[in-house]
């Protein structure tokens, strides 16, 4: 049967195993390292089911404990799946669930899986996986050594190592895109162990802006930038743990482009400018996402030139030649 674990999105302690059928009982204190007053000491009881692969959560506390945004309610139970998020207390200190084999075995996943978007939204099992395999204490980041296991934390092994590395300095690293979709396509990523868009707070806008300018200055030194026209953004839903800032070049020329999902995840909504991910976090504080994002995946393939429909990859390639003639 499989091993459930609560993991602290904010890496704010290492996972907390539900065993199976037991009722395990957190709010403030050491365990989870809360120490805000709105938060009973007895928030939340938890209580594993890893048979059927999900946990009910009850609140306990006065204050609100939500699933996603829906509240779970004083003495009610609500049931918390894998890719959910789950709140302790006014929509504060998420936490996410995974299930895992006990000894696993994880399972390996295509290639295409890999080079993202095979099936989305696949930013669950980053985030999930990624919690587990890593250790965090007091806040601090982790050493590289640490072991990255499943495919989704892929880019934590890709940005320690000295041969996929283009830039570094003491906030952020620079690599090469393992798949690129664009003959250049690079992803510039935070030393700080950042998981997501969603882990994402104010006091990350410095950072940000830095990793715009680090994007800046690799579009700068590319020897084609007088031909080619670049944008730089997050996706929206990624794939890859350990947020990553895409600096992509718009002709798409690529073998590693193959499928509509590709396409889609960097010409549509899906792939949301890094100032606006920056203003969002300044106004709101966090970034959010629009519901029904996945679907963008799906859209029709166009021309994000010449808003031309095609009907396959193959044919958008040999329009996109016309715009981008090698
Ligand atoms: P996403 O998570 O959707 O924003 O995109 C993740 C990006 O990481 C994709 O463009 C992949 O091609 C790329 N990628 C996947 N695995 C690796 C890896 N091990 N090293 C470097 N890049 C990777
Ligand atoms: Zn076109």
């Amino acid at each position: 049967m499989p091993i459930c674990w609560l993991i602290s999105e904010e890496g704010n302690h290492k996972p907390i195993r539900l065993p199976h059928l037991q009722t395990v009982v957190l709010g403030r204190g050491p365990e989870t390292t809360i120490k805000d007053k709105k938060c009973s000491r007895q928030q939340v009881e938890l209580k594993a089911e890893c048979n059927k692969g999900y946990v009910k959560v009850k609140q306990l506390g006065l204050n609100p404990t939500s699933i996603d945004s829906v509240v779970v309610g004083k003495g009610s139970e609500v049931k918390m799946k894998p890719g959910q998020q789950l709140y302790i207390v006014n929509q504060l200190y998420p936490y996410t669930v995974q299930f895992k084999e006990d000894h696993s075995g994880t399972k390996r996943p295509s290639k295409e899986d890999r080079e993202s978007h095979s099936e989305a939204p696949s930013m669950k099992a980053a985030e999930q996986a990624e919690k587990v395999s890593v250790s965090v204490s007091h806040g601090e980041a982790t050493k590289p050594s640490e072991s990255f296991g499943h495919w989704s934390q892929g880019l934590k092994t890709s940005m320690q190592d000295p041969k996929m590395q283009v830039f570094k300095d003491d906030k952020v690293v620079v690599i090469k895109d393992k798949y690129p979709k664009a003959r250049y396509h690079w992803l510039v990523l935070p030393w700080q162990p950042i998981s997501s868009l969603k882990a994402l707070r104010e006091e990350h806008c410095d950072l940000l802006k830095h990793m715009q300018q680090v994007a800046d200055q690799m579009v700068k030194q590319c020897p084609d930038v007088d031909s080619l026209r670049f944008r730089t953004g997050y996706h929206a839903i990624p794939s890859m743990s350990h947020v990553h800032l895409h600096v992509i070049s718009q002709d798409f020329d690529s073998p590693c482009l193959k499928h509509k999902k590709h396409w889609n995840s960097f010409t549509t909504d899906y792939f949301i400018e890094s100032h606006d991910v920056i203003q969002m976090l300044e106004a709101n504080g966090s970034v959010t996402v629009k519901e029904g994002t996945s679907e963008l995946l799906k859209l029709p393939l166009r021309c994000h030139m010449c808003r031309k429909e095609l009907p396959t990859i193959p044919a958008l390639k040999v329009h996109l030649k016309s715009h981008f003639p090698s």
